[in-house]
């Protein structure tokens, strides 16, 4: 059976990895393609918490919690944890309301309590409340290329090509249009060479399904030298005094500071008022980081939906005959990383059920 992943960021390639492992490589032809990898895609410029919305769950989403939970416990105790870049990472979340819910997901997580006296009143003066927790941190500027080296070894092919817009809107068109445009060709093509078509496009899924929903979340992210920086620190909420709503992660040999959410800008480049802002806001908290180093400073679209979309779609060439399956994974927002694992699972449920189906078909 031929499947394509499309897609090289962190959704891709946990789902191609989870495929691969979940169903093994007998009767498996994989290939994973994507017109950007490591390090260039949006997943790259992730802080890498395992963190979430505090909105209420669905029975869905807290199962792709608990399995994406699971498999980061079982790497975490593999001896490559720390080329893979993930570790465990106490922090506190602010916010400035007292009647917040507490996450759905709060036990999945490690010692979850709400703020001391003590951290109200020293740490974060004027914060109201908020959680103190321990969690994953996976930094995909690692995690990525460690994911690729392994689909190499397990004979997964790997393909850099920009996939046309419109690509999963137009096989329908095949058999009622006669002009034959380029991205019918590219389409028929991928369509008849492949059995399922895993769409992991992230905010490119917008063009290439046409899903508005899918809506970007620009995000610029500054890397500094600040080893003194041992926590996770996000505020949240309109402060008196605080700038925003900064952030500061400290990573495996870096710390990331950030707090921009444009959501609807789509414009990559670098903003230095977007610099200025969040330095300004976490400097109100850390007066240490006054004067920090600066290594880099990334931008990023976090591709923002309703919910995640994980369905699977049949699609038939009515020339061919051929039938495709596609299996759409994409909308994971500002929690990718804390999603992916457990999406990719169920993706390898729906292939798995796909091969079995095929080789019950070959088999009368
Ligand atoms: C500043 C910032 C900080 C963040 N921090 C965190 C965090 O701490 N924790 C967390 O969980 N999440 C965080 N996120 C969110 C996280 O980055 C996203 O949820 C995640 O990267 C989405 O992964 P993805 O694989 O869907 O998308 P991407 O990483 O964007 O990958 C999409 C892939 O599809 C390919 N593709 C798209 N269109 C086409 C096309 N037409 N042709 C060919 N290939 C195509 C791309 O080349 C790429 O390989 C952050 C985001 C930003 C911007």
């Amino acid at each position: 059976m031929k499947v394509v992943v499309l897609g090289a960021g962190i959704v891709g390639m946990t789902s191609a990895l989870r495929i691969v492992e979940d169903c093994g490589t007998a009767g498996l032809d994989m290939t994973v393609m994507a017109d950007k990898f490591s390090p260039n895609t949006t997943s790259d410029v992730a802080a890498g918490v395992w963190s979430l919305p505090r909105s209420k769950m669905t029975k869905r989403e807290m199962q792709w919690l608990r399995w994406s939970h699971e498999y980061l416990t079982a790497l975490l105790k593999t001896p490559y944890a720390p080329e893979i870049g993930l570790f465990l990472q106490s922090g506190w979340t602010m916010w400035m309301h007292v009647d917040e819910q507490d996450p759905d997901w709060k036990d999945l997580v490690q010692g979850y309590r709400h703020p001391t006296k003590w951290e109200l009143t020293n740490l974060f003066p004027g914060y109201k409340d908020g959680f103190f927790c321990t969690t994953f941190m996976l930094e995909s500027r690692l995690f990525l290329p460690w994911a690729e080296n392994r689909l190499w070894t397990l004979v997964c092919q790997i393909q850099s090509l920009t996939m046309p817009i419109g690509l999963f809107v137009l096989l329908p068109l095949m058999t009622i249009s006669n002009s034959v445009n380029s991205v019918l060709l590219f389409s028929l093509k991928l369509y008849l060479d492949h059995d399922i078509i895993v769409n992991c496009t992230g905010i490119g899924a917008r063009d290439l399904v046409g899903d508005t929903k899918v809506v970007p979340s620009r995000g610029q992210i500054i890397t500094v030298k600040a080893p003194w920086i041992k926590h996770r620190i996000e505020l949240t909420g309109i402060h008196p005094s605080i700038p925003g709503c900064p952030y500061v992660i400290s990573g495996h040999s870096h710390t990331r500071i950030g707090g921009i959410r444009q959501h609807g800008r789509w414009d990559l480049s670098v903003d230095p008022r977007d610099t200025e802002k969040i330095l300004d806001g976490i400097t109100t908290v850390f007066p240490s980081l006054k004067n920090v180093e600066i290594l880099n400073v990334k931008t990023g679209l976090r591709p923002m939906r309703e919910e995640i979309r994980l369905e699977r779609e049949e699609k038939r060439d009515n020339l061919s005959g051929k039938t495709v399956q596609i299996i759409h994974n994409y909308g994971h927002g500002g929690n990718g990383i804390a999603w992916s694992f457990g999406c990719a699972k169920e993706v390898a449920i729906m292939v798995k059920q796909l091969l079995q189906k095929q080789s019950t078909k070959s088999r009368l």
